[in-house]
């Protein structure tokens, strides 16, 4: 096969620790219905930054290649390999997304038809580096799609950056939007956060027709953007308290709340503010909360206002479609690249990733063949 014997990524061997660019072996055989791609670029998600910390309440199988959210370039396939998985042909060249893994055969992937809930579910920068096929993370020059990860044909027109961000940012908000059913014309949508996946929510929420869309988030930046992206109305965080936040949103929907409230803050308060604010009969998407923190609520919020309260992790390949989808048809509608704040090479993970820990970036793209 025609592609080297090793390449560089960006391996966590140390929660916390200072991140080294090695040298990792490229698999010379491919399984049925694996791809080898070229990494063309990859995208840092929060979700990178907490590994890194070692804050994330998820197993890590340390040492990792870093990085989930990236696009690469078919180099090598396995045998069965050359159709995506909604059945179009895929070819030595293309360009691909891909998802964690689901097997088909356990109780959620056959009865819930839930597949990121598989038992046997393998993801990307959660798997060792040191087994084959070695190459399982995003910030690293060739990567691995394993045979039981869907994969999305990528057309030329989407930019690579925006193709990337699919794979893990946008893919959820995709999937949690799903979840959560229709926004109706009449409905008033509140956003909690105004990180990249609060910043596409406002947009799908904008594009799905909403009547009024209110966030709530930080820095000032941040909500010019909100702006940007479809928010009637934004209220900062930082320089409010939680009383003029109600009063606002009580005075922007005749004094009943928001219908529709999406949690993408990660901050465990967030979520006792909008079961508090949400309106009689409405409905609560949580996305956010990875961590292992913990905030008192009255129960009784949920029964007396007959709230719908959903959680929603991560994205099946169907929402890797969806997104693309979206991207495609919508890309020029919505500024998505005012969301890619800086570029990097392989080299600088570690500067674009402290970077990100203070909020200095919104989505950093790395390019590991810079
Ligand atoms: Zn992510
Ligand atoms: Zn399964």
């Amino acid at each position: 096969m025609d592609y080297p014997r090793s390449c560089y990524a960006a391996v966590v061997r140390e929660f916390g620790k200072e991140i080294e660019i090695e040298e990792v072996p490229i698999p010379q055989e491919l399984e049925d219905r694996a791809l080898l791609v070229k990494i063309e670029c990859a995208s840092i998600c929060g979700t990178d930054v907490h590994l890194w910390e070692g804050s994330l309440s998820i197993k890590v199988d340390l040492p990792v290649i870093l990085g989930h959210e990236m696009v690469g370039r078919v180099v090598a396939m396995g045998r069965h390999a050359d159709v995506d998985s909604v059945g179009q042909s895929l070819k030595i060249g293309d360009r691909v997304i891909w998802s964690h893994t689901n097997c088909g055969s356990c109780y959620y992937c056959t009865v819930e038809k839930q597949p990121t809930l598989c038992v046997n579910r393998k993801g990307y920068m959660y798997e060792t580096m040191e087994k084959p096929p070695y190459l399982m993370g995003g910030f690293a020059q060739y990567g691995y799609v394993v045979p039981e990860s869907g994969r999305i044909r990528i057309p030329d027109r989407i930019d690579e950056r925006l193709a990337s961000l699919s794979s893990c940012a946008f893919r959820s908000v995709i999937s949690a939007m799903d979840q959560t059913g229709p926004i109706r014309n009449t409905d008033t949508v509140l956003i909690q956060g105004t990180g990249p996946l609060g910043l596409l929510a406002i947009g799908v929420a904008k594009i799905s027709g909403a009547k009024n869309i209110i966030a709530i988030g930080a820095p000032d930046l941040r909500l010019d953007m909100a702006k940007e992206f479809g928010a009637d109305q934004v209220i900062s965080i930082e320089k409010t308290g939680y009383k003029e936040r109600m009063e606002r949103i009580k005075d922007a929907t005749n004094g009943r709340g928001p219908d529709v409230v999406f949690e993408f803050s990660g901050n465990v308060k967030a979520f006792a503010e909008g079961l508090d604010l949400i309106a009689p009969g409405g409905r609560y998407m949580v996305v956010g909360q990875l961590g292992d923190d913990t905030v008192q609520i009255p129960p009784s919020m949920i029964t007396k206002k007959n709230l719908r309260v959903m959680g929603s992790f991560s994205g099946d390949i169907s929402h890797y479609w969806k997104a693309i989808q979206f991207i495609e048809k919508h890309q020029h509608d919505l500024p998505f690249h005012k969301l890619i704040s800086n570029e990097y090479s392989l080299k600088d993970i570690n500067t674009a990733l402290k970077r990100m820990q203070s909020f200095q970036e919104i989505k950093p793209v790395l390019y590991p063949w810079k």
